[in-house]
């Protein structure tokens, strides 16, 4: 505590947003944060997976996402996770493995971590729920799969498979950053379901809207 606060003195915290100064812990300016649209306990279903997140995707929300991915802003992942946890429905959080949606593997070496298996950690972390990192994804466009598979393929920019040895959950809650057509989850939800999960729901710190 006492260094992150000498931290903070040292290299003061900046929105991500709009690079002013933000309170220390938090990825935002006070005014940038009252910019976020929150959403409420409402679910949509894009790409017909039953889906909730607790904010809007667009302005600051997309700011902090991409800090993430393409900064490697790991710590706000803690923000986001506690963001989730404190506004979700609360039968949502409940009797279900998280399942973090898998990065396919060069993009992984790429950026050298998965955004949502650490989402899915530190949600872990928040609420007990047991992590399952149960998923992995192939390249797309691979010739093994059918014609409608190999499409979703390339919608979702890749296949996804149950990792070797892994047993799906029976309720799977999906992890994911942010969700906008919902392809990615829906292949993820149907490899699941194929594989014996009962009941696959998915969380997400970000949706577009509509759907
Ligand atoms: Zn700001």
């Amino acid at each position: 505590m006492v260094l992150s606060r000498l931290a903070g003195v040292l290299a003061p915290p900046l929105c991500v947003s709009c690079g002013a100064l933000a309170p220390i812990g938090r990825p935002l300016c006070i005014r940038c944060a009252d910019t976020l649209r929150w959403l409420g306990h409402e679910r949509a279903s894009p790409g017909g997976v039953v889906v909730w997140a607790p904010l809007l995707y667009e302005g600051a929300a997309r700011d902090i996402v991409a800090a993430v991915k393409f900064r490697g802003a790991v710590r706000l992942l803690e923000n986001m996770a506690a963001q989730i946890a404190a506004s979700a429905p609360p039968e949502l959080l409940r009797a279900a493995h998280l399942v973090p949606v898998p990065l396919h593997p060069a993009r992984l070496r790429r950026r050298g971590f998965n955004q949502a298996e650490r989402l899915a950690h530190e949600l872990g972390v928040r609420t007990g729920m047991p992590v399952l990192d149960c998923l992995e994804r192939g390249g797309p466009g691979s010739t093994q799969v059918g014609r409608g598979r190999a499409s979703r393929a390339r919608a979702t920019g890749g296949t996804f498979a149950l990792r070797l040895g892994a047993a799906p959950p029976r309720r799977a809650l999906l992890v994911d950053d942010v969700v906008t057509t919902g392809a990615t989850l829906a292949a993820c939800a149907d490899m699941l379901r194929r594989s014996g999960s009962e009941r696959v729901e998915a969380v997400t710190y970000a949706r577009t809207p509509g759907r």
